[in-house]
């Protein structure tokens, strides 16, 4: 889980008066523009997993559970973009959680791979600071990369098979630049940056593994 900004584009502003105007009647938030508009900002991504493969269906989550309330169901700073998997396990559970709108989560939270596929391979969510709102989120990022029903365990098992390709995928492009001679360094750092930008999948990870090593990757960090 990372930060998305929500910025003034002129998808968000369709949205925001689609949704008022849906209030009106109370017909539901989930039109197109608003659709739109949470995949333009969280980019094509759950906000929880961060997995973005393209198969996985999506939907519209509630940061605050509405339960009925009019104004925090439209409300579009309260919509969020997660896969049905992540909507299904927070459901109203884990309230509340950090607001990835509004704080660095990985800043508050650290995310780490630990041992390796078939060898004690543990993916570990380590709270930075004490407090509900990171508590909340790291059982509820436990819960969304191990599953908690039979079904979803098999869904989690999907999503770790993602990060985990993810993974070694972007320590083999950093084994790379590393390697590389100075001619194809910048080349390698360009494409090292695309994956720890937002639109990224996993991002959270991939930075963890940078900042783990702060002294041997500073060119980077710094980059
Ligand atoms: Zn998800």
């Amino acid at each position: 889980m990372i930060k998305f900004t929500r910025s003034d584009t002129e998808k968000a502003r369709k949205a925001v008066s689609i949704l008022q105007a849906a209030r009106e009647g109370d017909s539901g938030y989930n039109k197109r523009e608003v659709n739109e508009a949470l995949i333009e900002m969280f980019r094509g991504k759950c906000y929880i997993c961060e997995n973005k493969d393209g198969i996985s269906s999506y939907q519209i989550e509630h940061l605050i559970p509405h339960r009925g309330n009019l104004e925090l169901k439209y409300d579009w700073n309260n919509l969020f973009w997660s896969c049905a998997h992540c909507n299904n396990i927070k459901n109203a559970r884990y309230e509340p959680i950090l607001d990835c709108s509004q704080v660095e989560v990985d800043k508050k939270i650290a995310f780490r791979k630990e041992g390796f596929f078939g060898i004690q391979e543990k993916f570990v969510f380590t709270p930075l600071e004490n407090n509900e709102e990171t508590r909340n989120t790291v059982a509820l990022l436990h819960d969304a990369y191990y599953g908690t029903t039979p079904q979803k365990k098999i869904e989690a098992t999907n999503i770790r098979k993602a990060l985990r390709t993810e993974l070694s995928n972007f320590k083999n492009l950093i084994r790379e630049y590393e390697e590389a001679e100075e001619y194809d360094k910048e080349d390698l750092k360009c494409a090292i940056l695309r994956e720890v930008r937002d639109n990224s999948a996993f991002t959270a990870f991939k930075r963890w593994i940078l900042w783990d090593n702060k002294e041997r990757y500073k060119e980077l960090i710094d980059f």
